[in-house]
């Protein structure tokens, strides 16, 4: 999954990384708020990247999905007691865009999946709130469920600076569920945790889950590449947003 951490590229721009004279690994400072021009510059922007961190399209389909989950929780929560029920929701590319550290790995020929990379960017604090998404979680805090996020952003180096970066954008969730570390990406067994047992050290018990939000397939309860379920929880119970530009889609072959 993680290639080759820095890739020697023939180019000005670049350096993504290097090594220092202690031999430690020392990452290139990046100006993630000019680092999208530049890639436009540079005439390597994807279709993909452009699409989503530009296009009428994208910012329509995440408010048109979010809108879509508020009125079908709001439906439920009528005859639901206060805090009985949660929505679940991932955090990358659902609440929160990180199309700048796409913009920044494509720039300077770095992999996209090296972790301290993308360590750097969540440390920036600078990804900003998709099109509806702070919306949707003051609605649905408002109604009365909890709102997990299930991210696989890791518990150690990522807690702190992904609740500052949420709080940023105005964005106030009651349970943030990490991965423990990179052998931790299954996200079913913290699914049943806040289905079948409940969250201890959050104090909650285990929780009827009105909806989930994700932008990946594995982002719902046992779905995959090869089982999609039953379509019909898609936009009943699982609200699927679009993302183009990464996925674990990435690994199908093609046919
Ligand atoms: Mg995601």
């Amino acid at each position: 999954m993680i290639r080759t951490a820095c890739l020697a590229v023939a180019t000005l721009l670049v350096a993504g990384c290097a090594s220092s004279p202690s031999g430690k690994r020392a990452l290139a400072p990046i100006d993630y708020s000019v680092v999208c021009q530049q890639l436009e510059s540079s005439g390597k922007a994807t279709g993909a990247l452009r699409w989503f961190h530009v296009s009428a399209e994208r910012r329509a389909a995440y408010e048109q999905v979010f809108r879509q989950a508020t009125d079908r929780v709001a439906a439920q929560a009528r005859s639901r007691p206060k805090g009985s029920w949660a929505v679940v929701a991932d955090l990358d590319e659902t609440l929160l865009d990180n199309s700048k550290a796409e913009c920044a790995d494509q720039v300077q020929g770095v992999d996209v999946h090296d972790p301290d990379r993308w360590t750097q960017w969540v440390l920036s604090e600078q990804a900003e709130a998709l099109p509806g998404a702070a919306a949707f979680v003051t609605a649905v805090r408002g109604l009365g469920g909890k709102v997990i996020v299930v991210s696989n952003r890791e518990e150690g180096p990522h807690r702190a600076a992904t609740l500052a970066n949420l709080a940023k954008v105005g964005i106030v969730v009651d349970v943030l569920l990490l991965a423990k570390d990179r052998s931790d990406f299954d996200k079913n067994s913290r699914f049943r945790l806040i289905e079948e047992v409940g969250v201890a050290a959050a104090k909650l018990p285990a929780l009827q889950v009105l909806a989930y939000v994700g932008d990946n397939i594995k982002d719902f309860p046992y779905l995959s590449q090869v089982d999609i379920g039953d379509p019909a929880q898609f936009g009943a119970r699982y609200f699927l947003l679009p993302n183009p530009v990464y996925g674990s889609w990435q690994r199908l072959p093609m046919r």
